[in-house]
């Protein structure tokens, strides 16, 4: 587990006012991205158990007006600080008070010029006009699911209508992403975030909902945070998620998104949960008892293979016919996890000791 994202500060003058602002390095690739990456506001009108920002809660709070982002965010690109920017917030007063700051904030940095990378989180319960007008204006669109469904939004107090303010929105931006895509107007992509470990949610429903964000909405992400405790919250003395859990969804979603996996492939145990000690696809492999001949079979079989990636099963096919271990490994195969589930020329390489040389 490598956690390659991380947070600095950067002060930046504008207008005789100095701002510290947060910028956030994301993974895109094999390169990391700087993104000026803020709340609009951090006043919040709601109370989930959870979050930091819930109100009644004492902590430091923001907000920022659209033309001031919009400055410091064009100031910081011009200084070539930052590619991009990345506007979430609470929800202050009512979703669409809020979104509306957050469309003429980023309506305004366009003007200004800015063509690089901007992604909005809008908030449950937005009207489907300011849902259109942000999917236009953005890159990539997002709204959080936070919990799994309708009975753990109960449990931890998030007084919305999943099935109205969450499902019901998702659908609404993912038509807006779609019409977008095909009229290449923008390269827009919808995506989601889910607390782990915040309810007592399973895995099993974790990856349900995932699932149909993939294949039902053609979601772009699903990103997963571990729950950690806030102080003066009603969870403070609940225990930090293990991060294990977090990154074994994450496993389960590339498997999802770009393996063609389904909510029934996977294997969990009696309590719904995943087993964290081993990874999803190789516990897919094992249940299917999964067997592969490495020269014969198409791209679709080759990837569900431990150890063989996209670009690895890629290069299978066009270094075919395969005839040594070496050339296995030196296309990226690992071989360890991949050999119980290989055979080659219709015999299994268990131990890959019968291999042709
Ligand atoms: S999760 Fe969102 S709506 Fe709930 S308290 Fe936090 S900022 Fe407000």
């Amino acid at each position: 587990m490598v956690n390659r994202q991380k947070w600095f500060n950067l002060t930046v003058s504008c207008e005789h006012e100095k701002h510290t602002v947060p910028i956030f390095r994301a993974c895109a690739g094999s390169r990391t991205v700087p993104l000026f990456k803020t709340l609009m506001s951090s006043y919040c009108k709601n109370d989930c158990k959870f979050c930091a920002m819930r109100c009644g809660r004492r902590t430091v709070r923001n907000r920022w007006e659209p033309m001031e982002f919009a400055k410091v965010a064009y100031k910081l690109w011009k200084m070539r600080k930052i590619e991009g920017v990345f506007l979430s917030s609470s929800v202050e007063r009512d979703p669409d008070f809020t979104v509306e700051r957050q469309i003429e904030a980023i309506e305004n940095l366009r003007n200004m010029g800015f063509t690089e990378y901007v992604h909005m989180r809008v908030m449950p319960g937005t009207s489907k006009e300011l849902i259109k007008r942000a999917a236009e204006i953005s890159d990539r669109i997002g709204i959080n699911i936070e919990l799994p469904n309708k009975g753990h939004y109960e449990d931890m107090k998030l007084y919305l209508n999943f099935v109205q303010d969450i499902l019901k929105r998702l659908r609404w931006a993912a038509k807006e992403v779609e019409r977008l895509q095909k009229e290449d107007k923008c390269k827009a992509g919808l995506n989601s975030q889910i607390i782990v470990g915040a309810s007592d949610e399973t895995d099993k429903e974790i990856i349900e909902i995932s699932d149909w964000l993939y294949h039902k909405l053609k979601a772009q992400r699903v990103y997963y945070s571990r729950f950690t405790p806030i102080k003066n919250t009603p969870l403070e003395n609940k225990k930090p998620e293990n991060p294990w859990r977090e990154y074994r969804l994450y496993q389960t979603s590339f498997l999802l998104r770009d393996y063609s996996f389904h909510l029934k492939d996977f294997v969990f145990n009696d309590n719904d949960r995943l087993d964290l000690r081993h990874d999803p696809k190789f516990l897919i492999a094992e249940k299917e008892e999964l067997m592969v001949d490495i020269n014969s079979e198409g791209f679709k079989e080759l990837i569900k293979i431990p150890g063989i990636g996209l670009k690895t099963a890629q290069k299978i096919l066009e270094s075919r016919p395969i005839r040594d271990i070496r050339t296995l490994k030196s296309l990226g195969v690992i071989l360890k996890r991949a050999s119980p589930f290989i055979e080659v020329n219709g015999i299994h390489q268990s131990k890959l000791t019968r291999w042709i040389n």
